[in-house]
């Protein structure tokens, strides 16, 4: 007989959630971490990331605030202050998340698992076995291959960082490289943001990096386009340049962080020896069950490589906990329509098809997109006028609701609720019919023509 019922590996979002869930059904449950409980989210992720999102918000709000009568004395910024509630704050969630555990009796052990055959986990010294294993390892930042790489860093060291870098480049433009450029920006350095194409946060609908690019250029961020590093050169007082492949050198910096994506943290689990299979770039393969290629092994989270965020991992844990423990034969995550949000300056908010991905999959003639451009009325009386795009993207005749998407100030909170009404299959009459509330940005949406 199996020790344990289920053995998850990695405490982080996916790992915690599917192993509490578990054990709320009255499974014997052990959890295997390596490092600090709360993975990725909670330590280098959403939550300090969300921290220091705030206080540039705060800075921009300061920044308005003489527009409204106040007078603000100029300021300086305690970084390391900041830093040290931040990770004063992690700490306590650390312990909350242990306590959470063992409240439910789940056995936590401390150390690097591996598969030693497929029933079998070893960890710290100790071998223990279960009918059902979760693999649930998240994953890593990425360097790219050019020489210096090392001498920049990725969103790990970013939350690190002992004081607030005064001349910074920033490589990529997915969500971190955008969230990160608004953070810094806000806060008081000189940002240098460097695309190897032409635009940002290309999985999005277009209106998302042009209006989100338009809103940094205008905050004084440095964009730079086509820029593809080949490699990255210190000198002797630690000023770093960063040289292009087209002989462009871009430089003096005193941070480059790469936030080029992420890579699947799967390299020592010793997949080969029990079969389960990976993708080209390493992400383990599942089923809409969540099961791997070997039977009784399942995985959930960024190991997957499918939509990378927390409440992904945590939905598809509980879902597959149910499936395992709970008696629920068909419980599964449906990966359509999974709402995000982009915590840039302005945040971006967006939920369900592109315009593009709505004309590919039903055809030019049976889509109609509603788009509306405005200054919020907040920027009326202040000299920053950042504009406000919002794009509604419907098919068919009963022009059902496939796509919303925003960028603005409110879009991070305005897009939870309307996540549910493009689930529940809302039309354009159904935002028209709806009262709005007013006045704010979100009532656009439902005023649209
Ligand atoms: P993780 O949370 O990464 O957890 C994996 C755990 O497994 C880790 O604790 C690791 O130590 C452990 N582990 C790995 N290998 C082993 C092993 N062999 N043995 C034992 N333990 C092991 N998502 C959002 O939804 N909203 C956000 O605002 C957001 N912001 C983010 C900001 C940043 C900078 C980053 C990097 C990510 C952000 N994300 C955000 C994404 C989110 O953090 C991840 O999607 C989420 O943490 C994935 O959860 P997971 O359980 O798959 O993996
Ligand atoms: P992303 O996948 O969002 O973006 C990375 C981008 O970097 C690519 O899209 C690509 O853009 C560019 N890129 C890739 N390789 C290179 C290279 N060699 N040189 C220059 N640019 C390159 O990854 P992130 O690292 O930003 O974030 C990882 C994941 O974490 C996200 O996908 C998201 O799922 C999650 N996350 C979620 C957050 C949230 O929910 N708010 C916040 C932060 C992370 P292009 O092709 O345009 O060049």
């Amino acid at each position: 007989m199996s020790e344990f019922d289920l053995i998850v590996i990695g405490g982080g979002s996916g790992g915690l959630a599917a192993a509490q869930r578990a054990a709320e059904y009255g499974a014997r449950v052990a959890l295997v971490e390596s490092h600090r409980l709360g993975g990725t989210c909670v330590n280098v992720g959403c939550v300090p990331k969300k921290v220091m999102w705030n206080a540039a918000d705060l800075a921009e709000g300061l920044r308005d605030a003489p527009d409204y009568g106040f007078a603000v004395p100029a300021g300086t910024h305690d970084w390391v202050l900041l830093k040290e509630k931040r990770d004063a704050y992690i700490l306590r969630l650390n312990g909350i998340y242990e306590g959470n555990l063992a409240k439910r009796g789940i056995t936590l052990i401390r150390g690097r698992a591996h598969f030693a055959d497929g029933r079998t986990v070893t960890a710290a010294g100790s071998s223990h076995t279960a009918a059902h294993i979760i693999i649930a390892t998240g994953g890593r930042p990425l360097l790219p291959a050019i020489p210096g790489a090392e001498l920049g860093i990725t969103s790990d060291g970013f939350f690190e960082l002992p004081h607030r870098p005064q001349r910074v480049a920033i490589v990529g433009s997915g969500y971190i490289a955008i969230e990160l450029t608004g953070i810094f920006a806000a806060l008081g350095s000189d940002v240098t943001l460097v695309l190897r194409g032409e635009t940002a946060l290309k999985q999005f609908d277009s209106m998302i990096g042009e209006s989100t690019l338009k809103v940094l250029r205008d905050d004084g961020v440095s964009i730079v386009t086509r820029g593809w590093p080949s490699a990255l050169e210190s000198d002797a007082r630690g000023s770093l340049a960063l040289a292009l492949r087209d002989g462009r050198r871009l430089e003096p910096f005193d941070c480059v962080l790469w936030a080029i994506g992420r890579a699947p943290a799967a390299e020592e689990l010793g997949l080969e020896r029990i079969g389960v299979e990976r993708d080209a770039y390493g992400f383990i393969v599942t089923d809409k069950y969540q099961s791997t290629s070997a039977a009784g092994v399942y995985a959930i989270g960024d190991v997957t490589g499918r939509a990378a965020l927390t409440p992904v991992a945590i939905a598809a844990g509980r879902r597959l906990s149910d499936r395992l423990f709970g008696g629920k034969a068909d419980r599964h995550l449906d990966y359509h329509n999974i709402p995000t949000v982009i915590f840039g300056h302005p945040p971006i908010g967006t939920v369900g098809l592109t315009e593009q991905a709505a004309r590919d999959d039903y055809g030019d003639e049976a889509v109609s997109v509603f788009k509306s451009s405005f200054i919020p009325m907040y920027y009326a009386l202040t000299a920053a006028k950042p504009r406000c795009d919002m794009k509604l993207v419907t098919v068919g005749p009963e022009r059902r609701v496939v796509g919303v998407h925003v960028v603005g100030p409110g879009a991070d909170e305005m897009m939870q609720g309307f996540a549910v009404a493009v689930r529940m299959g809302a039309t354009k009459e159904d935002f028209d019919d709806t009262v709005a509330i007013h006045p704010t940005s979100a009532e656009e949406l439902v005023t649209m023509r």
